[in-house]
This record gives C-alpha cells, structure tokens and sequence, in this order.
C-alpha cells in the first residue's frame, strides 16, 4: 500500500488567496508554496513547533511573495522560484526552469513552465504524490487572467497541465471556484458533469469550507479552459472554428467581462 508522505495543509490569505504548507513528517522538512502574506504562516508553524525549510514560488505577483521576506528574514528558508522571475523576486536560492526535477518537502517534484498570466510562471507537479501546484496557471473551472503572455501561450501551458494523470490533486492560487462555475454554466448549460461539480461546491462554499484540491481527471471534462479543442464546447458557445486557439481566445475575453 502507498502510504501519503506528505501532508499538504490549507491556509487563507487575504480575501480569496491560499498558501500551501507541505509537511514531510518522517524527512522533517517544511515547505510553503506561494506564501502572499508572512503572519498567517508563522501562526501555523508555531501552532505544529515546525521550522520553515523551504518557500517555493510560482510567480512574481505580490500576493504570492509578499510574505517572503519576513519568512527568510525568521527562518533562514530556502527560497525556489523560476530562473525567468529573477529580476523580479528577490533572494533567490533556486533557480528553477522548465522540465526540472527538483525536491520539494524531501519529495520528488517536476517544473512546469506555463507561461501566460505572467511570462514567467511555473506550475511544480509532485510526481509519486501526483499533485500540483498550479499557481495562477489554472484553477478549479478557470484558468488566470492573461497578463504578460499571448492567449496562445496561455492554452499551450494548460495543455501540458492536460496532460498530467487523471487522479493528479489540483492545488490553485486562488478560491475562484464560485464565479468560475457561474461563468463555466453559462457557457457549457448542458454539461452533466459539471452540474453535478456545481453541487459540491455549493455545498463547500456554503460551510465556507475550500473547494481546494480538486480531481484534474474530472476537471478535463469540466472546465471550459481545458476544452478548448472539444468540438461539442466549441459549438455550444456559438463559434464558426476548429481552431483551439480562437475558441480558447474567445473564452477568456468573455470571461474577462462576464
Ligand atoms: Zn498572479
Ligand atoms: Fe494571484
């Protein structure tokens, strides 16, 4: 039997932000991914009497660095973030780039490069713990905005997610799950699956409870953004294409303004 390694625990930051606390019992080794604020971390690791070995960051917004340097600055960590961000994250111990095999929290852990809401965005994928760390890149029935990239580029990183195994745990950047689902029902209204998704995350939000990880097998069905070559989405939003890149392009303008 596959006994879990890790424990990855869930905490809010800001309004809608979640910062990820790995926790490898039998290594003693404590990483956070994309901590946006330092203080809600430090009162979680005090809580455990655990030290931070590691901060991991996906990209260069502040709501996902903001906490760094307080975090070096008590706990002496290990700070990992993508070659491409150098001039814009300060501190840097780890260089990473795309196709990397890395260790994070003592497990192994592949860099995915997915550049689009910034140009120098990374997703790191867990290979024996099949998770990933998705960052901005992709969220439960959404994906970010594009900000840096081309919507091309955009499309091209969530088909390398695409392509990770079905029972792969999502962990996003973001509590978006509610609007996203508006916006997925509105586009995709006879989507069997996804009504059946728009339940339990109703039933998450209402107890206020995340609706994070989520299934990235079922996701393939589900969200709009990852089927953007899916011919039966293609026509039920109204397009004249087989171009994924347009129908990709023609959602995410939408959903700007939806
Ligand atoms: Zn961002
Ligand atoms: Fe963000």
């Amino acid at each position: 039997m596959w006994l879990k390694m890790i424990e990855i625990n869930i905490i809010d930051a800001f309004s809608d932000n979640y910062i990820y606390l790995i926790r490898n019992e039998s290594k003693n080794l404590t990483s956070v991914v994309d901590p946006g604020e330092s203080a809600p971390v430090i009162r979680f690791l005090k809580t455990r009497n655990w030290h931070l070995d590691e901060i991991i960051n996906t990209h260069h917004h502040h709501d996902h660095i903001g906490g760094n340097a307080e975090l070096l600055n008590i706990y002496k960590s290990k700070l990992i973030a993508p070659i491409y961000d150098k001039n814009r994250i300060s501190d840097i111990d780890i260089y990473v780039a795309d196709n990397d095999l890395i260790n994070i929290a003592g497990t192994k852990t592949k860099v995915i490069h997915t550049p689009g809401h910034t140009l120098g965005h990374v997703c790191f994928y867990m290979v024996d713990e099949k998770c990933l760390f998705s960052g901005d890149t992709m969220f439960y029935l959404g994906c970010g905005r594009v900000f840096e990239g081309t919507m091309d580029q955009m499309w091209s990183s969530l088909l390398k997610l695409r392509t990770l195994p079905d029972d792969t745990l999502v962990y996003c950047g973001h509590e978006y799950t509610s609007t996203n689902a508006k916006f997925a029902n509105h586009i995709d209204p006879n989507n069997q699956l996804l009504k059946v998704a728009n339940i339990e995350i109703k039933n998450k939000r209402d107890k206020q409870l995340p609706t994070i990880p989520f299934e990235l097998g079922k996701e393939k069905n589900i969200n709009p953004f990852l089927r953007a070559d899916d011919q039966d989405l293609i026509n039920s939003i109204g397009l004249k294409t087989s171009d994924p890149n347009e129908s990709f392009r023609t959602m995410r303008l939408q959903k700007d303004d939806f």
